[in-house]
């Protein structure tokens, strides 16, 4: 029997239960909570394979969430992967021409964050229950797009729970922005801040270390977890698809059991690529896993280089929610390789005060790729061409993997991961097929991409334009505490 626990990347965080480090979300001294020792799974790849989303899902929980009872566990699946994903598959696999795609997007909010965020509060919930906690717990979180809106879904009108969302303003797309506007639930806050989503993440962070601000939420019944890929609790969920996808590719022959495979990954916070790796820890046959970054190319330079440097111009690029400068989850990647957190204590250190840090990396298992604006565009373009319209991020991705293949001559066969649908991103990805769109309104564009991908729009977005605003808050960076008290009302 597995008996996992859990300690900070930076040391000083104790050893603690998975539900209590899914409960913190992040640790007190600014770490991330990894696992103590690398768990085994029960079963082997023959096994797993054969197994739908649910029982998977399980089998992967089950050795991380060692505090969890079999039953929590299983209400926690059931309650999660079900009708509200809009295929029974959940995460199927595609292919066209010779590319592979697993999509994420078939959840409420159409991304991938929907994967961990459909069974977050539930985990959340149930860790609270094991805790004999009573205070209210008051998700914050700092999203470029997804995060937000899948959180929001996840935990409105969720017993025992606030949410306060902050997003930049000027950062994400026009349907991301109107689903987070107009979600509904007394118990839900979302405030747009003038800054872009480090400025966001950053500020989150702060607010989860201000002993002050801790101390006077404790004394009037609330305490502060995260939504956001630091807690554990969103990224062990995670792990699941990549068996799942493989599973797959063995199913429909592409591969034989035990063959390994790449996976592309269009990469922001390192929190999908990471539970990837996790995988591979697991025993998953995994060759690369292609980290593919956008013009805010940091990871690709850290990789390439070993040098992290976060000092340069942020780009808005159109895949908003990979327009990240502080990758949060390296951390746990770096922790993992190095072992030693004085060693990432004092890396993170200079992240904060330099902006940079070198870092020897040791693993050859995720490799950097990027795609410019210009060649996420016609990358888009390149597939409709063949029949199949992906979202900017997918693309970004897809472009990523091609240039990587080219440049090696790899031909492990890879699965892009696929974590949006196009419907999110509706004026550039239409105006990447045709120039003709670009002035055309996103909401309109709507009918449009049904023409030219002949694929109906989900559920997730029909009559948004006409959903009522609930939510008109912008503030300053420096303000955020302050909407805080605000919204707890003290
Ligand atoms: C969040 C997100 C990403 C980046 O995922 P990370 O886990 O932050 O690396 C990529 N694409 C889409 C559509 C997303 O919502």
């Amino acid at each position: 029997m597995n008996n996992t626990k859990y300690v900070s990347t930076r040391g000083n965080g104790g050893t603690i239960t998975a539900s209590e480090a899914i409960l913190k979300g992040i640790s007190p001294d600014g770490g991330l909570y990894v696992p103590e020792e690398f768990p085994k799974l029960d079963k082997n790849l023959d096994e797993l394979i054969k197994m739908n989303y649910q029982e998977l899902a399980y089998e992967v929980l089950k050795v991380f969430l060692t505090d969890f009872t079999e039953e929590e566990l299983k209400n926690c699946i059931r309650n999660s992967y079900d009708e509200k994903f809009d295929t029974d598959v959940i995460a199927p696999v595609v292919k066209h021409g010779d590319y592979f795609f697993l999509e994420l997007f078939h959840g409420k909010t159409i991304a991938f964050k929907d994967m961990a965020l459909s069974i977050l509060p539930h985990l959340l919930t149930t860790a609270a229950k094991k805790n004999k906690v009573s205070k209210e717990i008051v998700i914050l979180t700092a999203t470029s797009g997804d995060t937000g809106k899948a959180a929001l879904e996840g935990f409105a009108n969720v017993k025992g729970t606030k949410i306060i969302v902050f997003f930049p303003e000027d950062g994400v797309s026009p349907v991301q922005k109107r689903q987070m506007l107009t979600q509904e639930g007394e118990n839900t806050h979302v405030v747009g801040i003038k800054g872009n989503f480090d400025d966001a993440q950053t500020g989150v962070k702060t607010l989860f270390s201000d002993s002050q601000l801790l101390e006077t939420i404790d004394e009037n019944g609330f305490m502060f977890s995260s939504a956001n890929s630091i807690n554990i609790g969103r990224l062990i969920p995670q792990i699941v698809y990549y068996f799942y996808a493989y599973g797959q590719m063995v199913k429909s022959s592409e591969i034989n059991s035990g063959d390994v495979i790449n996976f592309t990954v269009p990469t922001g916070n390192f929190g999908n690529i990471l539970a990837g790796y996790y995988a591979k820890k697991l025993g998953l046959p995994v060759n690369k896993l292609i980290c593919a970054s956008n013009d805010n190319k940091v990871l690709y330079d850290f990789f390439e280089t070993g040098k992290y440097n976060r000092n340069r111009e942020f780009i808005l690029t159109a895949s908003p929610s990979m327009d990240i400068l502080i990758s949060s989850n390296l951390e746990r990647f770096l922790y993992h390789l190095d072992g030693d957190y004085n060693n990432i204590r004092e890396i993170m250190n200079s992240l904060t005060e330099k902006g940079e840090y070198s870092f020897e990396i040791t693993s050859k298992d995720i490799i950097g790729a990027y795609a410019s604006e210009e060649e996420t565009f016609s990358a888009i373009r390149d597939l409709h061409e063949k029949g199949y319209v992906i979202d900017t991020h997918t693309a970004v991705a897809f472009e990523g993997y091609r240039k990587y293949a080219k440049e090696t001559g790899d031909t492990t066969k890879n699965i892009v991961v696929s974590t949006a649908s196009p419907y999110k991103f509706t004026p550039e990805v239409c105006s990447a097929i045709d120039n003709k769109y670009k002035e055309t309104d996103p909401f309109e564009l709507i009918n449009v991409l049904e023409e030219l991908s002949k694929v109906k729009p989900p559920e997730a977005i029909n009559g948004l334009d006409k959903k009522e605003i609930h939510h008109k808050l912008i503030c300053e960076v420096d303000k955020m505490k302050q909407i805080v008290y605000d919204f707890l009302n003290i």
